[in-house]
């Protein structure tokens, strides 16, 4: 199983995926003389770094990705932002070894992204100036190793009208528009097989002819394996298109000064701006009942960068 991270499935795929192949690799050492075949269960994030962390590892491995739909625009995936942080998620790892644990796929993520640097524009992947109020990010400052993402500096923030004390990071865009689409190419070009099929209980994954099966089914799983820890997080998101990016290089995020929820990410060609972060609601639909979500999104954006954080309203 590869699901259950929360805000941060793009910041800890890579990492995550490799734990997975390791579990691949144990259950094919137990297979003994019965040739391997791997199914992979969803096409969002987690599903296509892992098949692709085990074809880069087995280039001769039958492997099939199974998903409800092909379409990737379909995942949860396909919405993120792209922010590399171990955001909302760290708040589950508090424990000594789940902190480990979780330090362990951060420095794997990071090791692949620079691992990938001659590849980064076509995998959407870039550095990018991270700025914040003068507050503490917990996910970043005690929750990621600082060789991963370094301490933070501090000093006024590079905004016209928002030059009020911040903080300064280093980090990355992974953009899942430019990254999922290039991943999924590159397992088709390896013999990767896509099946379009929607899976209605574990009887019928048990089913597949595959010997091996790793589900990255993000929050389906909670349906397809009856998995009642898995809580939906429902996020608004503004994606505002952009004919020019010139100068638009940044990262904004870590909230207003009322702690009320604002980011906004600049990144290959749209702007970013979030957001809310609704516990326990799972409505995939944008519904007219939204409306009101994106007129605060976008005015608490504005209310930021005009230079009055601390007036930025609540849901
Ligand atoms: C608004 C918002 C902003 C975010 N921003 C960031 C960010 O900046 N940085 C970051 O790191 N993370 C971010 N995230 C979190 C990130 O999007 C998720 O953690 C990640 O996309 C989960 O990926 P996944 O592959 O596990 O699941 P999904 O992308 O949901 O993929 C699940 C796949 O499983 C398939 N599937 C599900 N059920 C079945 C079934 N029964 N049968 C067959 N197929 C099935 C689906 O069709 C799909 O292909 C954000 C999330 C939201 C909502």
């Amino acid at each position: 199983h590869n699901y259950g991270h929360g805000a941060a499935g793009i910041t800890l795929a890579f990492g995550c995926a490799e734990h997975a192949a390791d579990h691949v690799e144990q259950a094919m050492a137990g297979l003994g003389a019965t040739p391997p075949a791997v199914a992979v269960l969803g096409t969002g994030i987690a599903g296509l770094t892992t098949a692709w962390e085990l074809r880069k590892r087995r280039p001769s491995l039958p492997i099939r990705i199974y998903a409800s739909s092909l379409d990737l625009r379909t995942t949860t995936s396909w919405v993120a932002g792209g922010q590399f942080e171990p955001s909302t998620v760290w708040r589950e790892y508090r424990s000594d070894a789940g902190k480990a644990g979780l330090f362990d796929y951060l420095r794997r993520s990071r090791a692949k992204i620079d691992a990938l640097t001659a590849d980064h524009a076509r995998y959407g992947i870039t550095p990018r100036d991270y700025f914040t109020l003068d507050h503490d990010i917990r996910a970043i400052q005690e929750f990621t190793p600082h060789d991963v993402i370094a301490p933070y500096t501090r000093g006024r923030l590079p905004f016209p009208a928002l030059a009020a004390p911040g903080r300064h990071y280093s980090t990355w865009l992974l953009n899942p528009m430019l990254l999922l689409p290039a991943i999924q190419q590159e397992l088709q070009a390896s013999g990767v097989q896509f099946i379009e099929r929607h899976f209605d209980s574990p009887r019928d994954v048990v089913a597949l002819e595959e010997n091996i099966v790793v589900n990255c089914t993000g929050y389906g799983a909670r349906a397809l394996f009856g998995d009642d820890r898995l809580i939906g997080q429902r996020g608004h998101l503004l994606v505002l298109d952009l004919e020019t990016v010139d100068g638009l290089d940044y990262l904004f995020g870590g909230g207003c000064e009322n702690e009320v929820i604002s980011y906004l990410f600049c990144r290959q060609s749209d702007l970013v701006v979030g957001g809310t972060f609704l516990v326990g609601e799972d409505e995939p639909r944008l519904l007219d009942a939204d409306a009101p979500a994106f007129e605060r999104i976008w005015g608490n954006a504005a209310r930021v960068f005009g230079g009055h954080p601390e007036t930025c309203l609540a849901g």
